[in-house]
This record gives structure tokens, C-alpha cells and sequence, in this order.
């Protein structure tokens, strides 16, 4: 179904048009003399179907940029550039980025070898604008993310100046429960995912869907970004800064940990705590994401 049509054509590969995920995959490290980096996270993407829905759930057309994160091999680089107007991937690992320079066709993918967290969305897309006017913004993140950097490369897009419209991310199974999670099960990472946009898994994938197989299963994450979080935070530095005050102490009564986070009174939170019309003695997973939205206004009207 996936031909390998990002390697240029030689002998060895052009007979791996109807070769399966698996096949080019192990192929492609056998030729490059490839051995998969744990610390990089490198788990290839090898099931058709999984691949399939990520790129269903991206809805790409022509207008969309997308920026991948980790392209590895290229393959999902390649069907990417297929339906967008341009792909941006940005990949850390030297060997399998100088391969991509090489080999990927089509004049609509820029490889990018760096680590992602040092990149800057806006400015990736600047310099490519004028080659690609009719790649409008917003962009989308399309990846299969290396696993140790999860949290670090959400926030990285959703606290960027120019942020995606909509982020589809293979995750950590775990990971992508606590992203969605509603009240009683949150945490700083689903009100720092939560507040920017509305997140759902799309499907669950088993660890064999990769090649080698993590330890873990797998979920596909869609987060919709919205064009205005849903209240007004001047200093988002700030905000979290709060929210993981709340997160100090898990399992107690948010005052005491809000105290403890904060280095502030406990006597003197609680009052914040009933200002903003939160019962004290709750617990910081129990509250909405409007809650910490009335514990802010509080905040930062009381402490500068
Ligand atoms: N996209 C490929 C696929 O689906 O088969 C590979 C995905 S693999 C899970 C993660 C990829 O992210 C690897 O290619 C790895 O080298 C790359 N990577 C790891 N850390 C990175 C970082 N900090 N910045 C950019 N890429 C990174």
C-alpha cells in the first residue's frame, strides 16, 4: 500500500514498492547499516494501518505545513508531503538526517537536522515562506514522538508564539491517558495540554505496531489547538508556575500544597482558595480547567 518511493530508485529498493512497512524498514537499516538508538527513542512506525489513521486524523490538503517531528526513515515524511504543501521535519539524529537530505524526493520537504526544542516554529516557518506562499499558517504537527521527550515537545508547540492549529502525536500510551484527562485524574500535564486546546485519544496501538517494539503500548493523541485559551493568562510563566505549586504535594488537600509550592502562608491560600469559589479541602486533580482560571485572577491580583 506504501510504496518506497522516498529512497531514490536503485536496484535493491525499487522492487520494496509492495514490500510491507516491516520489510522496508528492516531494509533500509540493513542498507544504511542502521542500528535503532534507544536513548533517541527510535521505535520505527511498521503497521500500514496505524499510519493510515494518523494521516486520516491530520486532514492535510495542499494549503497545510505541517512540521514533523523525528522523521526517523522518512517513510510517514514522505506520504506527509504527498497531501500537504509542505513538510518541515526536523530530526536530531546525524546519520538518518544526512539520509533524509539525501534521499527524500519532492521539492516540499525541508529536513531539519536539530533538536526540536531548539528550534522556533515561527521562524522555520518564515524562512520557508516564500518558497511555499501557498502553505498557509496555520501548521500542524504531525509525529511519532520520540518518547522521552514528550511533555518537553508539546509544551515546546503549545506555548510557541505561532502555534499549530492542530498537533496529531503518537504517545506513550500512559501518557496519553493523563493528557486527556478529565477532573480527579489531573495533573500539570493535561491542564499545560488542556488549556491550549481539546485533546482526545484516537485510537490505542499495541507495542508490536513498531519495529524494534517498545515495552509499552502506544496511543494516538489529537489535540485541537484553540485560537484563544479559554481565559486570559498575561504571563503563562506564571500560570504554570501556579498550577505546578498545586501539583507539589500529590494527593493532599490543594491548600497545603499550593503552601507548600508556593512557600507562601497555608492561612492565606485557603482565603485565595475561597475567593475564587473553591472549596479548600479539595484536592489539586480535582479542579477544572476554569477553576485554576479563578484561582489565577485571584493570584495574580494578589501576589506581583
Ligand atoms: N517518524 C519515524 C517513524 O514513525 O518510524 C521515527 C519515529 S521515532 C519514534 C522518533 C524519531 O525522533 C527518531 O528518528 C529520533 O532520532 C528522533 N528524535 C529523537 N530525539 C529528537 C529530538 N530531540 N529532536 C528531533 N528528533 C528527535
Amino acid at each position: 500500500m506504501h510504496g518506497l518511493y522516498l529512497i531514490d530508485m536503485d536496484k535493491d529498493l525499487s522492487q520494496s514498492g509492495s514490500d510491507s512497512l516491516l520489510a522496508q524498514t528492516k531494509k533500509l537499516l540493513r542498507r544504511y547499516d542502521i542500528r535503532a538508538k534507544k536513548g533517541l527513542g527510535q521505535n520505527f512506525l511498521v503497521d500500514e494501518k496505524v499510519l493510515d489513521t494518523i494521516l486520516e486524523t491530520a486532514e492535510l490538503n495542499p494549503q497545510d505545513t505541517v512540521i514533523e517531528v523525528g522523521p526517523g526513515l522518512g517513510i510517514m515524511t514522505a506520504e506527509l508531503a504527498k497531501r500537504a504543501g509542505w513538510v518541515i521535519a526536523i530530526e536530531l539524529d546525524n546519520k538518518l538526517a544526512d539520509i533524509l537530505k539525501t534521499n527524500l524526493p519532492g521539492d516540499n520537504i525541508v529536513i531539519i537536522h536539530q533538536d526540536v526544542l531548539g528550534t522556533d516554529p515561527g521562524a522555520l516557518l518564515q524562512e520557508g515562506a516564500p518558497r511555499f506562499p501557498e502553505a498557509i499558517k496555520p501548521y500542524k504537527v504531525v509525529a511519532n514522538l520520540p518518547y522521552y521527550i514528550t511533555s518537553p515537545v508539546l509544551r515546546h508547540f503549545l506555548e510557541a508564539s505561532v502555534k499549530p492549529e492542530r498537533i496529531v502525536v503518537m504517545v506513550q500510551k500512559e501518557v496519553a491517558e493523563a493528557i486527556v484527562a478529565g477532573p480527579g485524574q489531573r495533573s500539570v500535564l493535561s491542564i499545560s495540554v488542556q488549556f491550549y486546546g481539546k485533546a482526545e485519544i484516537v485510537t490505542y496501538v499495541p507495542a508490536a505496531s513498531f519495529y524494534p517494539a517498545p515495552k509499552v503500548d502506544s496511543a494516538i493523541v489529537k489535540i485541537d489547538v484553540y485560537p484563544h485559551p479559554p481565559f486570559a493568562v498575561d504571563d503563562e510563566d506564571r500560570f504554570f508556575k501556579l498550577v505546578r505549586a498545586g501539583f507539589t504535594a500529590a494527593r493532599k488537600q490543594a491548600a497545603n500544597s499550593l503552601a507548600q509550592g508556593l512557600g507562601l502562608d497555608k492561612a492565606e491560600i485557603m482565603v485565595w482558595l475561597k475567593r475564587a469559589g473553591i472549596d479548600p479541602t479539595r484536592r489539586s486533580e480535582t479542579f477544572t480547567i476554569e477553576e485554576w482560571g479563578s484561582l489565577w485572577r485571584v493570584y495574580n491580583q494578589v501576589v506581583k
